[in-house]
Formats: C-alpha cells, structure tokens, sequence
C-alpha cells in the first residue's frame, strides 16, 4: 500500500512544473521556493511511510506549497485590534500613532533628511536638536535629551552621574515595571550603589537626610507607577527632595515613567505627575516615555538643567542608546499636538481618554445592532477601561461593552486571536467584550466583520 503511493509522490521537478508552483516562484522566488517545496515532499514521504497516509494529489500539493510559502514570508509582526479596553497595551504596542507623526516618520523614512545637518550651516550637525526645543518649551526645561526608552534612560543618568558611586531612594519606590524592569537592577547595571533608606510604606526626609554621605551622587525619586500605596503611608516630596538636594549639593533624578504633559484630572483620573510640575519643582533630571500618555513613538526623554544634560550628551553610552530618525520625526510630531494645544482631538492615547460614555455606548450599541441582524446574540453592558501602561493603577474610566453571551467565549476568543486582522477582546461574566474605547473608528468594519466569520467558524 504504502509502497504504490510512494511512487505517486512527484519529484521535485514535476512539482515545480506546476502552473501554481511557476507562478509561485515568481512571486516568492526561487530559492524558497524549491527549498520549501522539497521540505514539504520530504514531510509528504514521511507521512507516506511512517503512517501509510495516501499520497495527496498534485495540485492539492502545489496548494500546500504556497500556503507554506505564503506563511513564511508574512511578517510576524501584525496588526491587532485591541477591543481589550486597555489604552496604553504594552503587549499590544502602546500608543497607537497620530497622523501627524505616522506622516512625519514616513517622511523621514522614505528619503534623506537633515537629520545630523545643519543646512544653515552647511556641515554636520546633531540629530539631538530635533527635539529638544519642543520639549524645552511644553516642559519648560532649559535641555533636553532623547534616548532609546525609558529605561535606557534611567541607565544613562545613573551611569552618567552616578557611577560607582551612592544614590539614595526610599524602600517605598524600588519597583518592578514589567519586562523585567526592576530599579535596584538598573542601578547595579548602572555601576551605581543603592542606598536604601525608610521603610516599605513610609519614608521621611530626615530618612534621606541621615543617608547623605561623601560617597552620595544622587537622590533618586521614582513614580510608583503601577500600584497604589493606601492607608499608612508617607512619601517625601520632590519640592523637599530638591531643597535637601541643593542644600548638599546633590542632583535629583526623577524617573515619572509614564508622565504626562496634559492634566488626567480633567478627564475625571487621578493626578499622574505631569512633566512640567516636576521641572518646576527644581529636579535636576527628569525621565518619561515617549509611548505612554505621551502618545509618541518608542523613546526615553530626559528634561532638565543644561549642565546635566550636557553631561549625558558626552556619555559614551549616549551613542549606544540613540534612537532613529524616523523616532524622532514622530516624536517632534506627536509633541507638535501639544504645543497646538490640539493633544485631546489628535493623539489617539488623549482621543480614547477623553471619549465620553454616551459616544462609547452609541458606538457598541450600533455594533450589537448590526450582529444581531446578523443572528448573534449580542449585547450592550456597562463596564470600565482603564489607561494601563503603568499609570493611573486602579483608575477607570466607564464605558459600555458589546458583549456576546451564550457563546464558547474561549473558543470564540482563539479564533479571533488568529484571524486576520487578529482581535484581542477579553471575557467577562463568561462572555466575550469589546471594549470601542480602543477600538480605533476606522476599525469598526473590520472588527465586526472579523466576529462574524469567528461566529461562523464556530457553528
Ligand atoms: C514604564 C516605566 C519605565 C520604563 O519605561 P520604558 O519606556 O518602557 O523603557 C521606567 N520607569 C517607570 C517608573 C515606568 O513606569
């Protein structure tokens, strides 16, 4: 049996005669093609002999191959749309990107730019002015730095002013981001070293004060971002930590994570320290990223004194850690919303903050319509997003869910992961929700459609 279906296994040549395989090959080339074709015969033989499987037909092979050719050459990195009410996902990709700044980096992209030259001038120039005047004036910073994230940004200031020497922070702010993000890490990557002082919920001035020594580089504050401290607690200032600091000469480092140059009580949140109020209160530097309530593309921005800043500038490790054009040609962008005072109807991050209950439910309730003409049971349920990213933890903001109850919402869930465009959504009460806050309009189609053939898949 297995020995007359081994002999209808056609040969490499036969299969690459093929109409579909010629075609094939144009499309993805020869070299993967054939590599690909022979693989797929090997595993066809194998299955052949090992498990007296039938030998498919010609064509139903030619079919395999550019399924096989078609999967390898896609990019593993995909669009997805995030119904998961989440705002800023870190597994999803953070902010999602303006207009303004996905043209600005297109731009920047597809030609040459002046990039590190100065056209005024006629000879080289630094690819670190780009940013620098944009966020001296929304954070009123005398300098300013960009580098690669946030993290690599705590690095560069411990490394750079800190290096074996001391730098002090209370017990209360030695966090774990995620990612493996962990502050005493950094700081002994950094050659700097940790001088822990209060305890794990209260920490007080004389604390820092008592720790001071001649080995002391640095005072080191950083945001709790992703968890709340409630009940008896007590943190030092950073308009204390600044006295204490000049009164010792001393730099303080302000890592605010995420930050935020727009007021999240406005939108009904609670405070995140916004970058101006920690440059007002005299820190010395002040790190945030550039893909969290920033709304940029990927990159660790450092404000604060020029002298400070020019330190890090000359830092070797300033090279290791520097970011792209197209970076910073978003990031100029996305800042330019702020300035234009536009940040709230341009940048998707402030646009999802900022949608209202009533828009958010006459969106689900137009979803739940249209799949229910469909014969889906669906759903309009109240619920809450929040801005994730690690800020504002515990926050919410309300909006309303479509939900499809009755339905096996993991297996439906899978299917939606997988399909193409792949939808996150998440399950609640034992049904599946989406959430429209971070569904982008322009993805409703899309979106619906995409539930629909998972339904249908399902049946
Ligand atoms: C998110 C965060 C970081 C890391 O920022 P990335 O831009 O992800 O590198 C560092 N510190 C704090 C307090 C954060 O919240």
């Amino acid at each position: 049996m297995s020995h007359s279906e081994l002999r209808k296994l056609p040969s490499i040549d036969r299969l690459l005669q093929q109409d579909a395989v010629a075609a094939a090959r144009g499309q993805f080339g020869h070299d993967l093609t054939v590599e690909t074709a022979r693989a797929l015969l090997d595993e066809t033989r194998a299955a052949i002999v090992g498990n007296g499987q039938p030998c498919p037909e010609l064509a139903e092979l030619a079919a395999a191959l550019r399924v096989r050719l078609h999967a390898a050459t896609q990019p593993t990195l995909q669009p997805v749309i995030n119904a998961t009410g989440v705002i800023i996902h870190t597994n999803l990709g953070r902010a999602p990107l303006s207009d303004d700044a996905l043209a600005a980096m297109r731009l920047a992209g597809e030609g040459y730019s002046n990039l590190e030259y100065d056209l005024g001038a006629g000879q080289r120039g630094s690819r670190y002015v780009h940013a620098v005047d944009l966020l001296r004036r929304l954070t009123g910073a005398e300098d300013a730095l960009v580098v690669n994230n946030n993290a690599a940004a705590v690095l560069l200031c411990l490394m750079a002013l800190a290096r074996g020497r001391q730098v002090i922070i209370s017990r209360g702010q030695l966090v774990e981001i995620g990612g493996g993000f962990r502050i005493p890490d950094v700081l002994q990557t950094s050659g700097a070293v940790l001088v822990e002082v209060g305890t794990t919920n209260r920490t007080h001035l004389r604390d820092y004060q008592a720790a001071i020594s001649p080995q002391t580089a640095a005072l080191l504050r950083v945001h709790s971002s992703n968890f709340r401290q409630i009940g008896f607690t007590a943190e030092v200032s950073l308009a204390e930590l600044v006295t204490l600091g000049q009164q010792y000469n001393l730099p303080v480092i302000d890592d605010l994570g995420s930050g935020t140059l727009l007021d999240t009580t406005r939108f009904g949140l609670a405070y995140e320290p916004r970058v101006q109020d920690s440059v007002q209160a005299g820190a010395t530097l002040v790190t945030f990223s550039g893909d969290k309530l920033l709304g940029g593309p990927q990159a660790g921005l450092i404000v604060g004194q020029h002298a400070a800043i020019a330190r890090l500038r000359q830092h070797p490790l300033t090279r290791a850690l520097r970011v792209d054009k197209t970076t910073l040609a978003g990031l100029a962008a996305a800042l330019s919303h702020y300035l234009r005072g536009r940040a709230e109807q341009q940048s998707p991050v402030w646009r999802m903050i900022a949608a209202q209950e009533s828009e958010l439910a006459a969106r689900a309730a137009v979803w739940a319509e249209r799949l229910a003409e469909a014969g889906l049971n669906a759903h309009v349920v109240p619920s809450a997003s929040t801005v994730g990213g690690g800020s504002l933890p515990g926050e919410t903001l309300p909006t309303r869910l479509l939900a499809l109850p009755g339905l096996p919402a993991d297996r439906l869930a899978a299917r939606l992961r997988t399909g193409q465009p792949a939808v996150v959504a998440r399950i609640v009460d034992d049904a599946l929700c989406f959430d429209p806050r971070t569904v982008l309009p322009e993805q409703d189609e899309l979106l619906l459609a995409a539930i629909l053939a998972a339904f249908q898949a399902l049946l």
